[in-house]
This record gives C-alpha cells, structure tokens and sequence, in this order.
C-alpha cells in the first residue's frame, strides 16, 4: 500500500472526547472516527487490525472443530417475547417496528435466533456435538458508551454456541473454548487472565472471563501467585478470620457518647479528627432496592462491593440512596448516617461482627457516635460477604498473599445448560430414541474492545506499538528524500521484494519532511520501519528500526 493513497488522518492533538489512551490513539492514528455516540467508523488502519484479530478468532475457531455462520442482525420480537427476554432485557435492547407495525430487535446477542434454528434443524444425537460461531455487529444501547470502542453501542463481537447430549460433551465444549480463547489472546500478543465469573458447585466452575490486565480496565480481578485462584473481584470471596483486636473483643463495653464533628463527612476526615484509625469506624452506606430501603455496615477502611451486596440481599435494582433519601430516612445529611433507631433493615459485612465500642454517625449534622456497640445499642438483621478484596486479604483457597489489578473484559465464556433448549424445545433423539433437551455453551469475544486493551497494553509517548500478529501492517518504507531518485528507486525495489514475500508493506510515499514521517510512523505503530535516508545510502546503507523500543537492528546494505 502506498501512505500517500491511503485515508490515515492523524491527529496532533489529543481528542478532547477520549479518557483511556486506546481512545485517543485510535483517534490519533486516524483508525476510527465517531459517527454518534457509541457508533464509529473503521478507517483503513482500523479495518486491517480489525480483520487481523479477526483472522485469528477464525483459525482458532475452526482448529477448534466450531463452524461459521452469518445470522441475521434483525430479530423479530416474537422469539425474544418466547424467551422472556423482550421484557428482561430493558432498555439496552435496540427495538423498532417494521412498516407492517411488527417489533423488532438489533441483536445485542443471538442465542434466541442460535437455538430456534437448531431446535428445527437438529433431530438426532448423530448431528451433535456442535459448535457455531459468527462475527457480526451487536447493538447494546449502553447507558455509558465510552472509551471509544472498548464500550461501544454498535460493535462487532465473535459469538460461538455450543450444542451438545450431554454433561460430558458439554464440559468438553467448554474446555476447547478455554483453550481456543487462550491461543486467540496469545496470538494477539495479550497478557491476560482467565478469571472464573461463576463457581459451580459441581465439577468447577463454569463461567470465565478473559481479561487483559490493564490500569484503565474496568473490571477489578484478584489472583494468587501461590495457587490457581482468579476471580473477577464481584465473586472473590473474603477468607472469614476476623480475628482483628481479639484482645479488644473481651474489652467492657465502653459508655456511648455523642461528639462532636464539624463538616467531617469521609472516614478519613472522621479518623483523623477523632485521632483514631479508620478500622475503628464502621460506614452507614443507605440503599434503595425494588424490596425497600435498607442499611450496610462495613468496616471503616472497607469498600462496600455493590454486586455482592446484591448477591447477598437477592434483589435486582440496588442503588445507593440519594440525599434527600438519607435525610429522610437518618434525619441527617449523607456522611453522618449510623445505625441506631433507624427503622430499616441493617445488614453487616462479616468484618463488622467482631467490632466493639467503634464510632459511627450520629444521625445528625455535624456529630458522630463513639462506642457504639452492636446488640447493646442496635440489632443486625444479617451478615454476610459484602465487601471488596483488599490487598492486606489473603488468597480464600490457600492463604497465601494475593494480587488485586484492574483488567478489560475482552472474551466470556458460559455454559448455559439447558436454559434456552429448554424455551425453544430444542431437543434430540437419544441412542434409545428417548428425546432430551441439548445442553448449550456460548462465547464471546469483543473483536473492537481486544484491540482496545491491545493498545492500552503496547504504547508509549509517541504512539501505538503493534504486536506484529495484529499490526495493520508489519513493515513501514520510510525514504527520506522523495525528490532523489536514488532513494525513491531502493524504496520501491525494497517495497516490491517485501510484497513478493507476502509482507503487508506500507511505503511513506508522502512528499513530506522527515520529521512529518517518523511523527506518524511512531503514532500509527507499525513493528518494523525501514528507513532510507540519502546519507546512508551515499555508503550503501538503509536503516531497519524496531518500533518498540527504538532499537536499530541493522543497516542492510544495498
Ligand atoms: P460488559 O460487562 O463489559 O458489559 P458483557 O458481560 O455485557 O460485558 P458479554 O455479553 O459477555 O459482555 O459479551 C461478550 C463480549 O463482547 C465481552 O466479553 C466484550 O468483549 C464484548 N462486549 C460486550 N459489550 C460490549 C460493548 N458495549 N462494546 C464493545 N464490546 C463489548
Ligand atoms: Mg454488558
């Protein structure tokens, strides 16, 4: 390809739209361009990684034994009506009506259209196992695109299901999909783990998410070095060995008393006023959920983890409360809230139970409560897990230290059972002629959002560095002097061999200054540059540069 025919219009500037640096790269680099919000367009850089990563997918899949379909991104409603999910699935499902007045959907996913069709086509236990995966663009109307393509409301994802007779079969599915996910991501030259999102009781767990570890990623993941525990931070459970300030559990519980405390809201201000440790404290958090209004105690130095909390009061909607709420319900302001005489239910993380004589709000301007006692002066109407990881926890399976980092959900993998077979009669006939429902697996891959976290893993100052297995390009023809025919002749002989050699060669044809050149090699990332100077060349040199770390591995000779 030539630079010079080709549509790459960097950026100098940094967007001011884009928050993580994948954002403002692929912006810079002129690989996408917002058409609205969450919805872009690929430009040529764009598409050519796109297609790569998505090469990968597609060898991996298909060494895995899984088939290619294309299924239609316009569903009719009747099947998301069939499956309960046309209600479900709220406002994030993209619905419109055709001229006849008839609903329809986007497909933000596709197992209701996956086991329809299979539920017509399969009939025997002969035709299965099966596996079929498409790449096509979803639509999920997301509350909060943003990050570019990492959260995007149109995006293209890899979606496989699994379709298989049995327990057996399936748990084999799945671990062919684990292990095809692993060599995708490897491929793509990702540090990634895979963190369990769900432990089944029986046999393992059965739900991993691929994370490529990344400081702007969403997702919280804790690891231990020592074992194989990893776990999306949502479901890592806390190792129950409350045995802080044991010497304290026996202490006489002290006389409460009401102090006072001037503008202090956080516990930090609180601790630091009071000239006590923020442990000492324990949080008032106050909730709404569809169920009523309730409270959740946590320790001081503790961060309440909203989907455990969830998890633990068994409800759907739980957000915390807003002032006028918290005032109407404490009588105080929010950041003086405490547990007595409230007349709601109180829930506690475990780690408050072995408090005594702690500080809480007072329920009212500018006062707190010291030597607060739990039975003495409020009850609990239960306990339960409802606290994130700390770095100071130990790993809940062996003990041992463990990590906590953040990381981009780029892959999930999900055994379904017969959740959906079971909606749609999806079912065969078995050796005995005995009909049983298939049992299913389904798997994702954000194709947009893995080049997202590959760039929030290889950059620097200047720009995107590819790993080569998904570069637009592999190499980038820099001559330096366009007018010298010298230069122009070796860069096109070069450019020419390398295309005879099946490489994706671009050439900076551009009659532009040097420095113009290598701003935008470095900004577009491209692995390899071979630049070809006249000075150099006066001696029979060109210079081959490594874009990751600057190095020049040689000057061929010419
Ligand atoms: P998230 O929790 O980030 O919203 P999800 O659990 O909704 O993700 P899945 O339904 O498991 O995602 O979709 C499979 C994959 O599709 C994800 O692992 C992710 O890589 C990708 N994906 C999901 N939502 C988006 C989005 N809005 N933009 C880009 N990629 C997405
Ligand atoms: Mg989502």
């Amino acid at each position: 390809m030539r630079y010079s025919k080709l549509l790459i219009p960097t950026l100098k500037e940094m967007p001011a739209e884009a928050e993580v640096i994948s954002h403002t790269l692929m912006l810079r680099a002129g690989m996408i361009r917002k058409l609205a919000a969450g919805i872009y367009s690929l430009l040529p850089l764009g598409l050519s990684v796109t297609k790569k990563v998505e090469d990968i997918i597609r060898e991996e899949m298909n060494r895995a034994g899984a088939q290619e379909v294309l299924l239609p991104a316009v569903q009719p409603a009747k099947l998301w009506k069939e499956s309960g999910r046309w209600e479900e699935y709220g406002k994030e499902l993209l619905r419109f009506k055709d001229r006849h007045e008839r609903d329809f959907c986007f497909g933000p996913t596709h197992e209701e259209v996956i086991t329809d069709l299979i539920s017509k086509e399969v009939r025997s236990y002969r035709q299965l196992p099966l596996n079929l995966y498409q790449i096509q663009t979803k639509f999920r109307d997301e509350i909060r695109p943003r990050f570019g393509v990492m959260r995007g409301r149109e995006f293209i994802m890899k979606d496989a299901y699994s379709f298989d007779c049995d327990e057996k079969g399936a748990e084999k599915s799945y671990k062919k999909m684990y292990d095809a996910y692993c060599r995708i991501f490897e491929r793509c030259g990702l540090k990634f783990k895979a963190v369990e999102a769900e432990t089944g009781v029986i046999g393992g767990s059965f739900s991993h998410e691929f994370m490529v570890l990344a400081d702007s990623g969403e997702e919280g993941i804790i690891f231990c070095n020592s074992c194989n525990y990893a776990v999306n931070i949502d479901r890592a459970e806390i190792r129950i060995e409350e045995k802080r300030d044991e010497g304290k559990n026996k202490e006489e519980m002290k006389e409460i008393k009401k102090v006072s405390t001037p503008g202090m809201k956080t516990v930090e201000e609180v601790s630091k006023y009071l000239k006590v440790r923020p442990q000492d404290l324990v949080k008032t958090l106050i909730f709404e959920t569809e169920n009523g209004i309730i409270a959740a105690l946590v320790r001081g130095d503790h961060q309440i983890n909203e989907t455990k909390l969830k998890n633990f009061l068994d409800c759907t909607i739980l957000v915390l409360a807003g002032d006028e709420t918290v005032r109407e319900v404490t009588g105080a302001p929010s950041g003086f809230a405490g547990p007595i005489d409230l007349n709601i239910s109180i829930f506690a993380d475990h780690g408050v139970k072995g408090m005594h004589n702690f500080i809480t709000g007072a329920n009212e301007t500018d006062a707190h409560n010291i030597n607060v006692n739990i039975g003495r002066d409020f009850e609990i109407n239960g306990y339960g897990d409802i606290r994130n990881v700390k770095e100071d926890d130990k790993c809940p399976r062996c003990g041992k230290d463990i990590n906590i980092r953040r990381g981009v959900e780029v892959g999930h993998i999900f055994k379904l059972g017969t959740k959906y077979s079971q909606m749609f009669r999806a079912t065969y006939l078995d050796s005995t002629g005995e009909e049983r429902f298939i049992i299913m697996g389904c798997y994702g891959i954000g194709v947009g959002r893995t080049i997202a976290a590959a760039i929030e893993q290889n950059h620097d100052e200047n720009g995107i560095i590819w790993p080569m297995s998904i570069a637009p390009f592999q190499v980038l023809i820099l001559p330096l002097n366009t007018n010298d025919t010298t230069v122009m002749e070796t860069s096109e002989n070069i450019y020419n061999s390398l295309i005879d050699n099946n490489m994706d060669v671009v050439i900076d044809d551009r009659d532009e200054r040097p420095g113009v050149k290598f701003k935008d090699a470095d900004l577009i990332g491209i692995p390899l540059q071979i630049i070809i100077g006249l000075r150099n060349l006066k001696e029979g040199n060109i210079e081959i540069k490594i874009r990751r770390n600057g190095e020049e591995i040689g000057r061929a000779h010419v």
